[in-house]
């Protein structure tokens, strides 16, 4: 893991190295390299590739003179030239169609060599900004040996200031392996690439959407990738050529390092500040601004202390993960869903890191190596993170509609009267209000009649509260067969019904109230209360036009006490035609009594 740097900066640093290379032969596991071709030779600084330093003003052509050691490690040539040789007289099947695929860094100029055993020799350059034709998308640059009589003797590269030989990754092998490696690798950059773009507008889109604020450094930490991927594996230098090389390189260093800091405060961000203590929140932030502060320095140097400065860059790195991951342990004890969807997204790319440390696949992979595990994890983790907020999301809109449902529900039962099942006062009033101001603006009239049954304290008193409770729910039940378009019912209280009617006056009106009171009186109780029979008084308020409900509801009260003063089971209607409010010197009410 400490070498995450290196992996995704280009910077050299192999601290386990030794170890993995043990683990590896023990396990057997060298083909998990995948997709390396077998004939494919991998050129190492210290087993096939010897080396010899020059100034920089050295010639080409000064190729014979060089001497050349094959043991130790090269030095003192960052502002000069680095010689790399590879013998292949021991290799017969790197000596015709072969090809040499070097990984694109940081240096000036690159001129490869083709040795071959007559004696002669063909040189293929590139230089910084200029590729030509060498360039593959995937992050290498091929040379593709001349095909002649005399076979291969040797390869030699001279890399002018060059930032550190660590970062030298070259592969001998077939030419039409080249080519299969070539566009394998590209279709694997291009899917990656393409998903994540996709998150990112995704994960922006979201943000902007839901406004949180671990969205947006997600879709910052995707762009960051996607932008990287693209530079790394040299697919910008279709449009761009110009920023072949080390230009390249330097930003993708510090594109590596701002990734790191955007996802490291996309998962602290996303966890929910209760969560977690917010002195480790505030140290995993420290952590991620400083790893990615620490990509500027080391995206500019081009010589000295690289590999140091890289060696610390790895630890700060490591300290930011094992932040992070306690962070997410800390949210995930705590129950935050958030830390359990970040740590399932982050246990790939972990895993990868931790693979790479200890496999070397930097030849695997059609050539793409560690990078490309890390550009397919990182989108893995892309869409992980876009999947688990989409869930998140679904999740919340379900707990959304149960709470609407519920609210609904709640507010539809504060409006019924449980008895009856009728709408009480409160949801009458609820209802009635917007006909009422509609009947006004209309200038049609409206009614209220208020239905109240007859000593119905007795019935209570002679047969008991439950018999009370039957013969008014099926009062309440005749009461409802009226409800209809032009026509609300509710219980108002107690045993005391109201009926409102817009459109309805003078006679139909009359009729209405007088109907209602014969069928009331005509309900059969005789189950629940023999040879007695149940009636009702009604009063009711004709207005025209329209007024508000309490002052309906006292002109229906006035004509239902006129009502019960004439002797009960009647209709006491009064009607008003200027909507005032019920007095007994006002002009035009009138009122009429039947029953
Ligand atoms: P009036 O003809 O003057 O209206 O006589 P009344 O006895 O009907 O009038 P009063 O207002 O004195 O009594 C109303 C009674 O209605 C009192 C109460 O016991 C009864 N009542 C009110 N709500 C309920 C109910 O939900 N269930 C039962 N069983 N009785 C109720
Ligand atoms: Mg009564
Ligand atoms: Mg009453």
């Amino acid at each position: 893991m400490a070498a995450i740097a290196r992996r995704m900066t280009g910077a050299a640093i192999h601290p386990i190295r030794f170890f993995g290379r043990l683990l590896l032969a023990l396990m057997g596991l060298a083909a998990l390299g995948g997709g390396a071709s077998a004939s494919a030779a991998t050129l190492h600084i210290d087993r096939s590739l010897c080396h010899a330093a020059s100034g920089i003003g050295a010639s080409d052509a000064s190729l014979a003179d060089r001497h050349f050691s094959c043991t130790g490690e090269p030095t003192g040539y960052q502002h000069g030239s680095l010689w790399l040789r590879a013998d292949l007289s021991r290799s017969p099947g790197a000596q015709r169609g072969a090809a040499l695929m070097i990984h694109h860094s940081r240096f000036d100029r690159l001129a490869v060599a083709f040795s071959y055993a007559d004696g002669q020799v063909r040189w293929q350059r590139v230089r910084q900004g200029d590729y030509g034709s060498h360039w593959r998308a995937g992050g290498q640059i091929v040379f593709e040996a001349p095909d002649r009589a005399a076979p291969l003797s040797a390869v030699t590269m001279r890399f002018d200031r060059l930032a550190s030989h660590e970062l030298v990754r070259a592969r001998i092998l077939p030419k039409s392996d080249a080519g299969m490696q070539a566009a394998g690798m590209a279709a694997a950059v291009g899917a990656a690439l393409t998903l994540l773009l996709v998150s990112t507008i995704y994960s922006l889109s979201l943000a902007v959407a839901v406004r949180r604020q671990y969205l947006a450094w997600q879709a910052g930490w995707a762009a960051t990738m996607l932008l990287w991927g693209g530079l790394w594996s040299q697919i910008h230098l279709a449009v761009l050529p110009f920023m072949a090389g080390t230009v390249s390189a330097q930003i993708c260093t510090f594109l590596a390092c701002l990734a790191i800091a955007f996802a490291t405060a996309s998962s602290v961000t996303a966890l929910d500040r209760s969560g977690v203590p917010a002195a480790l929140r505030g140290a995993t932030l420290a952590l991620g601004v400083g790893v990615g502060l620490a990509g500027i320095p080391l995206a500019l140097m081009r010589s000295g202390p690289i590999d140091l400065w890289a060696a610390v860059l790895s630890f700060a790195i490591l300290a930011d993960l094992a932040a992070v991951a306690l962070c997410l342990a800390w949210g995930w004890r705590r129950g935050a869903t958030e830390a359990r969807d970040f740590a399932a997204a982050w246990c790939l790319p972990m895993a990868v890191l931790a693979f790479i440390n200890i496999v070397d696949v930097e030849d695997g992979f059609w050539g793409g190596g560690s990078k490309l595990l890390v550009l397919l994890a990182a989108t893995w983790q892309a869409l992980w993170l876009s999947a688990a907020a989409t869930r998140r999301l679904a999740r919340l809109r379900v707990e959304r509609d149960h709470a609407r449902a519920a609210e609904a529900q709640e507010r539809e039962l504060a409006r019924r009267d449980p008895l009856t099942d009728l709408p009480n006062r409160r949801g009458f009033i609820e209802s009635v209000t917007p006909l009422l101001e509609r009947a006004r603006n209309d200038d049609l009239p409206a009614a209220l009649l208020l239905v109240d049954i007859d000593r119905f304290k007795s019935v209570n008193d002679r047969y008991g509260h439950e018999v009370g409770d039957a013969v008014l729910c099926r009062i309440a039940r005749r009461i409802a067969r009226w409800e209809g378009p032009l026509c609300s019912v509710a219980r108002l209280g107690g045993e005391e019904f109201g009926l409102l009617t817009v459109g309805m006056e003078g006679i139909v009106l009359d009729r209405f109230a007088e109907s209602i009171r014969r069928e009331i009186a005509a309900c059969d109780h005789a189950d629940l209360l023999g040879e007695r029979r149940v009636t009702a008084s009604v009063g009711v308020a004709e207005v025209r036009p329209a007024c508000d409900f309490q002052r309906l509801y006292r002109i229906a009260d006035d004509a239902l006490y006129e009502a019960k003063h004439a002797g009960r089971d009647q209709v006491a209607l009064q009607r008003h035609r200027d909507g005032s409010g019920p007095s007994p010197d006002e002009p035009d009410r009138e009122t009429i009594l039947s029953g």
